[in-house]
């Protein structure tokens, strides 16, 4: 297993010490075997959530396990890609594959782009790979930003654009939702066919498709979203939610 620090390790010896009968399971990042955290949201606990070694979360667990199954046989390493928003836990695993890997994002200061999704500065056919995790949920022109991450696409390329799941159906907002972190909508399990107009295929990898033991489910509690001025079709109340990570071929 690969351990983080002194500090983080003495927190997780204390942890575990105290979760001793909590179920376990194991993280596909960083290969802790033991119970996860729950985590503390706005609206409720998600149980489960946090690996208390590498603090990755469930959909970082389920994106990592698609990441390695998609990529397991491809030759990458004459390879272009940018990664979009980019999240610690995958910087390592992307610049080791990838013979040019690049960095975006809106406002970060440490990345190589400063970039608009919905106007990408980068010549047609650019890159072979896109990543941009739990970002189209902020983007006003969602349907702009997927055809612009299409065109900077080369021939065999492929993006995967998972975002968070809500409900059944998608519901878009009149404006950005300070209680949402600023979404402009709330992706439904419908949000993927947005994707089928741009790309040749389609591929949807759900927590279902994944052991148990790793444990990639939401636990979450939306109920409060009734409450607000969103016609919400079936507010979900500490429900197991299933995330989905979408993987678009051009
Ligand atoms: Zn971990």
């Amino acid at each position: 297993m690969r351990y983080y620090g002194l500090k983080r390790r003495i927190n997780l010896l204390i942890f575990q010490f105290r979760n001793l009968r909590r179920q376990k399971f194991e993280c596909p990042i960083c290969d802790y075997r033991g119970p996860f955290m729950d985590k503390a949201t706005h609206n409720g606990i998600r149980r489960h959530a946090r690996c208390p070694n590498c603090a990755a979360l469930e959909r970082h667990r389920l994106q990592f396990l698609v990441l390695r199954e998609v990529f397991r046989e491809k030759e990458t390493a004459h390879l272009r890609m940018l990664h979009v928003a980019p999240e610690a836990f995958f910087r390592e695993f992307f610049s080791q594959r990838f013979g040019r890997y690049e960095t975006a994002d809106l406002k970060m200061k440490s990345v190589d782009h400063i970039v608009d999704l919905q106007h990408l500065p980068f010549e047609d056919n650019t890159y072979d790979f896109v990543y941009a995790s739990h970002v189209l949920e902020h983007v006003p022109d969602d349907r702009k930003a997927i055809s612009e991450i299409r065109r900077i696409l080369r021939p065999n390329g492929m993006a995967m654009l998972p975002v968070p799941i809500y409900s059944e159906k998608t519901v878009e907002f009149s404006e950005p939702d300070p209680h949402e972190f600023g979404h402009v909508r709330a992706p439904g399990l419908d949000y993927f066919d947005r994707y089928e107009r741009y790309f040749a295929k389609v591929e949807r990898f759900d927590s279902g498709s994944q052991p148990e033991k790793y444990q990639v489910f939401i636990y979450r509690d939306n109920s409060h979203l009734s409450k607000t001025e969103y016609p919400w079709p079936s507010p979900m109340q500490c429900e197991k939610l299933t995330d989905v990570v979408p993987v678009c071929y051009v």
